[in-house]
């Protein structure tokens, strides 16, 4: 089985396709976003300031992401493993690729999750998540509704909106993608890691085309 990175402007998914396949291949799962929230809930100065970075959509700086990515990178013991939201711009690709020199991993693939950007509003503005297990919802979508209103469906706890969920963060980070993260396509597709795919169809046939593609030998 493949290493994942996934690529993908905020909400595209990646979060809900890294839960199936934790579910199915036992994948460990690095979100450096999840990394930051938990930053978040120390209390402590620098989870103040991360936390007005992330509420103002701004991205975290290097020097405060990357060795809490290295330190949960290295706490995995066994491949496969799926990253989330690193590397998020051309110095994290960098520093990653360096890291994987360090560690032997070759054996990946980058993920490009292609979607139209007013689908991601909807998907952003209506994101719901559990305040206990994690797991997602959106109120817009039939698919990802919640059975009983705000309620988690797995363990019952309340569903909260995240803090930079909302429209006016959302735009902030939509141009920090444009700017800061799509150059990493050319630099994987460069490299022969990239494989796009398409998300404005159903999750069925999305997860399809990403089995396929870490399933594939090549
Ligand atoms: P999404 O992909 O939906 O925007 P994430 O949970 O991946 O959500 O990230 C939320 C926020 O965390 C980002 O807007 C940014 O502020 C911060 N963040 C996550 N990953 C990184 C990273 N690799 N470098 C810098 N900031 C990051």
């Amino acid at each position: 089985m493949k290493n994942v990175i996934f690529i993908a402007p905020p909400a595209a998914g990646k979060g809900t396709i890294s839960e199936y396949l934790v579910n199915k291949y036992n994948y460990k799962y690095i979100s450096t976003g999840d990394i930051l929230r938990n930053i978040v809930k120390e209390n402590s100065k620098l989870g103040t300031e991360v936390k007005r970075r992330m509420e103002e959509g701004e991205l975290i700086g290097d020097d405060i992401i990357l060795p809490l990515f290295k330190e949960e990178l290295l706490k995995i013991k066994e491949e496969p493993f799926i990253l989330d939201g690193m590397p998020r711009n051309l110095e994290q690709g960098k520093y990653l690729d360096d890291l994987f020199n360090e560690l032997n991993v070759n054996n990946y693939r980058v993920i490009n999750i292609v979607i139209e950007s007013d689908l991601l509003e909807k998907r952003v503005t209506g994101r719901r998540i559990c305040s206990s297990c994690k797991k997602t919802y959106n109120i817009f979508f039939d698919e990802f509704k919640p059975l009983t209103e705000n309620i988690c469906n797995h363990c019952g706890s309340p569903l909260i909106s995240r803090g930079d969920d909302n429209l006016e963060t959302f735009k902030t980070r939509i141009e920090k993608y444009k700017l800061e993260t799509e150059p990493l396509i050319k630099y994987y597709k460069e490299k022969n890691k990239l494989t796009n795919v398409e998300a404005t169809k159903p999750q069925t046939e999305i997860i399809r085309d990403v089995e396929k593609i870490i399933e594939d030998n090549q």
